[in-house]
């Protein structure tokens, strides 16, 4: 199996590609992008704009005075991790909208995202947003570290059935087969789409 099996679940992480590229991707099937900035983003959209069946995720940490640009410009938000951002969603944004919460399970500092021991509280902090509709959990693996990975990627799995909810966002090009061993609902692929276009 491929990659390019997983198409239907595959969020293409797409701040490697030109919109001349990702125009490949498309064209492979995949129909989920993502990008990490609020300027790429909108850029990227509007060139592709023909494309309507595209779905936009923002996959990067977001800035509360970005908010007011791109909220109502996305389908996903994946990186739902301060309730600050959640209040300005809130002001800004028409619909409810599809959000992640990120989880720092390797409860690394310099990383982003809600620690596990800090979730239960986090989650109902966001249950007081009508604009936020929580549908699941997103996570970055261990860098080098498959054992760590699977740890994480188990533990967010149950995580998402502990809760209740719909979707797990987890795996890379590094480690996507681990996240498929947990059910992963969105792996967030980038470099592994140089290689076919
Ligand atoms: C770049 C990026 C990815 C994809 O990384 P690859 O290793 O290139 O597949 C996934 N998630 C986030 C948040 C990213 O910034």
């Amino acid at each position: 199996m491929s990659f390019l099996d997983y198409l239907d679940k595959t969020v293409v992480a797409s701040k490697y590609f030109s919109t001349d590229e990702m125009e490949k991707i498309y064209n492979l099937g995949a129909r989920h992008f993502g990008e990490n900035y609020v300027t790429g983003l909108l850029t990227k959209k509007e060139k592709l704009k023909d494309h309507k069946d595209i779905k936009w995720h923002l996959i990067g940490h977001l800035q509360t005075n970005k908010v007011k640009n791109i909220i109502n410009e996305i389908d996903y938000l994946h990186t739902l991790d301060r309730e600050k951002l959640a209040i300005f969603i809130q002001k800004y944004r028409n619909t409810p909208l599809d959000c992640l919460i990120q989880v720092n399970l390797e409860e690394n500092p310099q990383k982003e995202g809600i620690f596990l021991k800090d979730l239960p509280e986090f989650v109902r902090t966001i249950k007081k947003y009508d604009k936020i509709n929580l549908i699941g959990f997103m996570t970055i693996g261990a860098i080098d570290d498959d054992k760590k990975t699977d740890i994480i990627f188990k533990t967010l799995n149950e995580l998402k059935n502990n809760y209740h909810l719909q979707v797990t966002s987890m795996g890379m090009s590094g480690d996507y087969q681990i996240a498929l061993k947990y059910n992963s609902d969105f792996l967030r692929i980038g470099s592994l789409f140089k290689g076919v276009i």
